[in-house]
């Protein structure tokens, strides 16, 4: 899911402030057994996050710096460290036209190779100190153990690949090491989970042969985003484990973009990893008084979501007059959250509970769609990514299992599909 501007971090001490009021001397020892306890695990395990969006051009430029604590973007390099974060998946994320034409296609090829230039750019020019481009699994650790973030590229849909599969070498080479074969529409590899109507009735011919070259490379397929039918194709046909680098669980709320407790099964059959997501709406469904608060809201202040062609053609001044007005947006919708909460850290881990329970400890990771819609109260961001931790002790998980949870299962898909390559 995509924001059109981008929300300034809140500063939430969910944690603290939910067990400090008039909690007993006892529970506060505990809550502080607990945080060092986290503070440990982070500082052993290797902790990643599988989906974060970035913006276009102007991501890893001075406008956009992710290398300082920046109230624009939900994950940068400061608040990483802050939560003991050690790498992350970067999206290049490309949007579709409606249109599967050679024009559509090559315009996503564009955005594309603007949103590798970007990371490279914060990798090679801006922060190499800081952070470094990885592409192996293996490399992760190497990275970590210098003190840098790791960094690596995730494609989010398959659309500019276009007809030409030896664009998904040139992704490769350029260091993307999953695809999400589609995002909400249709696209010429798959159906999308979003449409109601099929196009293909799952994986098209296309399709099929994007996934043996992924195979061959040793590029990991990602399975959010798609259909039912797709996913089923996808694993029927993979000769190597596949990731959903960023959903939930159908059965805590029924939503496209989660998965069924048949598709958890066989994403454990297959040895593959569901990454939780932390999108707000995804974890628990709006309730119809929310709804209708929201669009009041959006109604009262004349706001609405701007396409991105109107967007581009917005001079300075009304781009700031705009991000003024979002601001206003999101502080009023912290009255409705108030009245009509949405999903917490709580029921975030409530569907990384759901997920262990159904596929297996070996089957579940992390993937926050930061800077893509995700963030939640208790994990708003990079910095509080230790209060996952805490709740998943609170919960009773070991510190070996945590350590699956933060990276070692993606890591090991990984290196099964390296390993899987031709
Ligand atoms: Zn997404």
């Amino acid at each position: 899911m995509k924001r059109n501007w981008t929300v300034p971090a809140l500063a939430t001490t969910f944690l603290v402030s939910s067990m400090c009021a008039a909690a007993p001397v006892e529970d506060q020892a505990r809550e502080e057994r607990l945080l060092a306890e986290a503070a440990k695990i982070h500082q052993h395990a290797i902790t990643l996050d599988s989906h974060v969006d970035i913006g276009g051009a102007r991501y890893a430029t001075s406008e956009m710096d992710p290398g300082i604590e920046n109230p624009r973007l939900k994950c940068d390099l400061v608040k990483m460290s802050k939560g003991g974060m050690d790498g992350v998946f970067l999206a290049v994320y490309v949007g579709q036209s409606p249109a599967l034409d050679e024009v559509g296609f090559k315009a996503a090829y564009e955005a594309a190779m603007v949103k590798f230039e970007a990371v490279h750019r914060l990798t090679e020019q801006m922060h190499p100190d800081k952070c470094t481009l990885v592409t192996s699994a293996d490399g992760v650790r190497k990275a970590v153990k210098t003190g840098k973030r790791a960094i690596m590229i995730g494609i989010e849909n398959g659309y500019p690949i276009g007809t030409d599969l030896s664009l998904i070498r040139k992704y490769y080479d350029l260091g993307a090491r999953y695809i999400t074969l589609s995002h909400s529409g249709h696209n010429q590899i798959c159906d999308s989970s979003g449409p109601e109507q099929p196009m293909h009735g799952g994986l098209s011919e296309f399709g099929g042969r994007v996934v043996a070259e992924m195979n061959r490379l040793g590029m990991m397929i990602d399975v959010s985003h798609v259909s039912e039918k797709t996913f089923w194709n996808v694993l029927r046909m993979s000769k190597a484990p596949v990731i959903a680098s960023h959903s939930g669980c159908t059965a805590l709320n029924s939503h496209d973009r989660n998965l069924t407790d048949e598709q958890l099964r066989a994403l454990a059959r297959n040895g593959g990893v569901i990454q939780i997501v932390a999108l707000g709406s995804f974890l628990k469904a709006d309730s119809p008084e929310r709804r209708q608060a929201m669009a009041a809201l959006r109604e009262e202040l004349g706001f609405q979501r701007l396409r991105r062609q109107d967007r581009q053609a917005m001079s300075a001044e009304q781009r700031e007059q705009m991000e003024k007005l979002y601001g206003v947006f999101q502080e009023r919708i912290k009255e409705i959250d108030d009245k009509y909460p949405t999903a917490d850290l709580k029921i975030f881990v409530d569907h990384i509970d759901h997920a262990v329970k159904i596929a297996g400890i070996d089957h579940v990771g992390i993937g926050t769609d930061f800077d893509g819609g995700g963030g939640i109260r208790g994990f708003n961001d990079h910095s509080e990514a230790r209060n996952v931790t805490v709740e998943l002790l609170r919960r009773g998980y070991s510190a070996k299992q945590i350590r699956k949870i933060w990276g070692e299962n993606l890591l090991r898909v990984w290196r099964q599909v390296e390993k899987a390559r031709e």
